[in-house]
């Protein structure tokens, strides 16, 4: 029996789910897959679970979740513990690095890769006794083809007469893709749409679209907080670092002036009245505001308010900050503050309210207790403010938000399918998605949702739905997921939206060149040890060859460093970064790395190298408590150091289990730096990994006439790609240039440039 507390037991009242939770139960009793349809708030995720272990879905075997993203992994294993009143021994979750799931795990929320990852061990899934596939809407990739996996697994589960029970759960977004597709489900599975209390929203436009979203939204968030009444205020913009720019200046302008508004006799009185009581919310205020003028040091009393350290802000994974020219944009945007906090300021001096608004940042790399703290409601008096990333569209719901500011935009991994370049771009958003943004203001309250765009844009520019992530990235790892579950025929498994031909055979084609398949396609030896590694194949293939010479510990850690996202900063992390202080630690940054790379074969490893001692040091900086303050002053990102520590702990485990000749092998973390030949044979490892990856220098009799030499010092020729390849100004490899290189990835901001950069000899 759950026994939940009273407050829990109220809140989960109004959940609109609630009141269907019989027939829910009912209908999934009687049909062995079904979709339940409901709007983000309605209580779907933290619900059903609950639902289907009361009805004792969790006795014999588990229930397992799965979400696209890691923060609702994470979180949400939280919320529902913490709704059963269980611990989360019982109530656990498990993403790629880390996990708390214990034997006595009844529910487990999981990525959906790692639902993925673990069919390959057992196909028939025999732990759980239900699986949940929660926002199947997102058509994130592991969830397509769960989807599509899921819907051979029942049938055969059903005849061993040990059934399972697949539950889809999504916003009301797009059906028919999962529900009229025959090839996925002959029979289309039961729909239950869960009824909510939507509240009318009413909807802004901007006259016009401006140039910049963020000042836009910085001016409608203060308009909104000076002119309308009590409600919560939820952002959309596009990355952390918009993220954390705009929570800063949110926090200055509205701190700072109630700092002043309380130098009056009314407020005097007020803060008298308030230290009689014993109450210090206001102290504390006051003490984050004197906290943000100091900058970067530490805080003086953590009491009332405890949880928000404001200046210690996780670390952008988007940061494009690119040659010496290109500093232009989006930086000097970010940077040219000071004026425009004096307009902000001027504004502000007519506005009657002096209330503070409490600003709060939410993104997916945000840590754990950060993010929780918008569930919880804003200290006395003040008004909240989440500026989010799209996380908060329908991962997230964010209680009590009236007011939406919307910038329409929202940042995606693009990814060419026959070059395999890749770039983050900012573009506009689907109809759909600003559709579930504005829907977050209707929650509890009729709402106002500000579009900080044109109907004309809205209607000419935005399409539709967002395509499927499975149509816009390659699908290597998958396709060799696949072919290890005895999928022979990919074109013809039954995807949701299939990924196009052109996708799959390059894929084909890359494997093969790996030899991780044959000739004839079949999955060869070399194929199946690749696939055991949670790693994309091209990295499983170094770590397949590395048993020889020692060389497994540096290839580990390495495959571990390339397989983080943004591991070596190119501007530090402050909120208002300062163009002078940015360059200055760039410099300082670049010379440590340039020192790191050392000379003579470990140099030629370039910016591999670089990772290599970066994780090192690290180790080491871990080891005396020091981590977090070695990575800011080296420009590593935390939290990505944290990860590649995980990953590589992770990796030695996984090799300890599947290769018994190395059942003895461990993280050595006083690894010493590699021997010249080391260093050499490491070169080669990275070309057998990466050898569709290889560019060689333009020299200067190549150019075309009126092209100029200085531009082309740093250019390279790649994969018969027309353009060139610029080597990044962060790679140690600038000062050799060495004729051939191989790289890790290709991406594209103002120019393409490689990262990952190693050089090789010509055979
Ligand atoms: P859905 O999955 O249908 O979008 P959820 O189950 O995620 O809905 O959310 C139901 C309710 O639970 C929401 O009102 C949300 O604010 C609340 N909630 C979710 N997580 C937490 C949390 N950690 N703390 C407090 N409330 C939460
Ligand atoms: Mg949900």
């Amino acid at each position: 029996d759950v026994i939940r507390s009273e407050e829990i037991q109220q809140a989960r009242m109004k959940l609109p789910i609630l009141a269907e939770e019989q027939s829910i139960m009912e209908t999934i009793n009687e049909n062995h897959i079904v979709v339940i349809a409901g709007e983000t708030g309605s209580g779907k995720t933290t619900q059903l679970p609950q639902f289907l272990y009361e009805a004792g879905y969790a006795l014999k075997k588990q229930i397992a979740v799965t979400e696209p993203r890691r923060v609702a992994a994470v979180s949400m294993s939280q919320r529902v513990a913490e709704e059963m009143n269980l611990s989360n021994r019982e109530v656990s979750y498990l993403i790629r690095f880390e996990g708390n799931a214990t034997d006595q795990t009844r529910i487990k929320f999981m990525t959906d890769g790692v639902l993925l990852k673990e069919l390959q061990s057992d196909f028939l899934l025999s732990k759980y006794s239900v699986v949940i596939l929660d926002e199947a809407h997102e058509r994130s990739v592991y969830t397509d083809i769960l989807i599509g996996l899921l819907s051979r697994i029942v049938p055969l589960r059903l005849k061993k007469g040990d059934p399972l029970k697949l539950v889809i759960m999504s916003a009301t977004l797009r059906l028919a893709d999962f529900i009229s597709n025959e090839r996925l489900f002959r029979m289309p599975p039961r729909v239950i749409n869960v009824e909510s209390r939507q509240f009318p929203v009413t909807v802004h436009f901007n006259k016009r679209t401006p140039d910049n979203y963020l000042k836009e939204a910085l001016n409608k968030i203060r308009k909104i907080h000076t002119k309308l009444p009590e409600g919560g205020i939820l952002v959309f913009v596009t990355g952390q670092r918009e993220v954390n720019w705009l929570v800063q200046k949110l926090r200055k302008a509205f701190l700072f002036n109630r700092k002043r508004a309380l130098k009056g006799s009314e407020a005097k009185a007020k803060k008298s009245e308030e230290v009689k009581d014993g109450e210090i919310a206001d102290q504390d205020l006051d003490d984050e505001d004197a906290g943000l003028k100091k900058g970067h040091r530490k805080r003086r009393k953590v009491k009332v308010i405890p949880q928000i350290d404001l200046d210690d802000y996780s670390i952008p994974g988007d940061i494009e900050f690119d040659s010496d020219e290109d500093g232009e944009d989006h930086e000097d945007t970010l940077s040219s503050d000071e004026e425009e906090n004096g307009a902000v300021e001027s504004q502000e001096g007519s506005r009657a309210t002096t209330q503070p608004l409490w600003a709060l940042p939410l993104y997916s790399m945000l840590p754990i207790h950060k993010q929780r703290m918008v569930f919880q409601p804003p200290p006395e008096g003040c008004r909240l403010c989440i500026v989010s990333t799209n996380v908060a569209e329908t991962s997230l719901t964010i209680p009590n938000v009236k007011y939406v500011v919307d910038s329409g935009k929202c940042k995606v991994k693009l990814y060419d399918k026959v070059t395999g370049v890749t770039g983050h771009v900012v573009h506009w958003c689907s109809k759909a998605a600003a559709n579930q943004r504005a829907g977050r203001a209707g929650r509890t309250q009729p709402g106002h949702c500000y579009r900080l765009y044109s109907s004309a844009v809205f209607n000419d520019t935005f399409a539709e739905h967002s395509p499927p992530e499975i149509q816009q990235k390659p699908v290597d790892d998958l396709y060799l997921q696949m072919k290890c579950m005895n999928i022979d025929k990919i074109v013809n498994f039954p995807f949701p939206t299939a990924p196009d031909l052109m996708q799959l055979k390059t894929a084909e084609q890359r494997l093969k060149i790996l030899g991780a398949l044959d000739d004839k396609g079949n999955v060869t030896p070399l194929g199946r040890a690749i696939s055991k590694f949670p790693v994309l194949p091209r990295y499983g293939k170094m770590l397949a060859l590395s048993h020889q010479q020692e060389l497994l510990p540096y290839t580990i850690c390495l495959v571990a460093a390339l397989s983080v996202q943004e591991v070596l900063l190119e501007v530090p992390i402050v909120a208002s970064p300062n163009l002078e202080e940015a360059k200055s630690a760039r410099q300082r940054w670049n010379a440590t790395r340039q020192r790191w790379a050392g000379s003579g074969q470990s140099l030629l490893l370039g910016d591999n190298m670089v990772l290599l001692k970066a994780v090192g040091a690290a180790e080491y900086a871990a080891s005396r408590g020091d981590l977090q303050r070695f990575c800011e002053e080296n420009g590593l990102r935390h939290k990505a150091v944290v990860e590649i520590r995980k990953l590589r702990l992770q990796l030695t485990a996984c090799i300890r289990d599947n290769v018994p000749e190395l059942a003895d092998i461990a993280v050595d973390p006083q690894m010493p730096p590699p021997t010249e030949l080391q260093a050499k044979l490491l070169r080669q490892i990275l070309l057998a990994g990466m050898g569709d990856q290889v560019a060689k220098k333009i020299m200067p009799d190549e150019l075309k006439e009126g092209e100029e030499k200085a531009k082309f010092k740093y250019a390279y020729r790649a994969n018969n790609m027309e353009e060139p390849v610029f080597l990044h100004q962060g790679s140690v490899l600038r000062k050799s240039l060495p004729e051939y290189i191989v790289f890790q990835e290709i991406y594209e901001t103002n120019k393409m440039y490689m990262r990952g950069v190693a050089a090789v000899e010509p055979e």
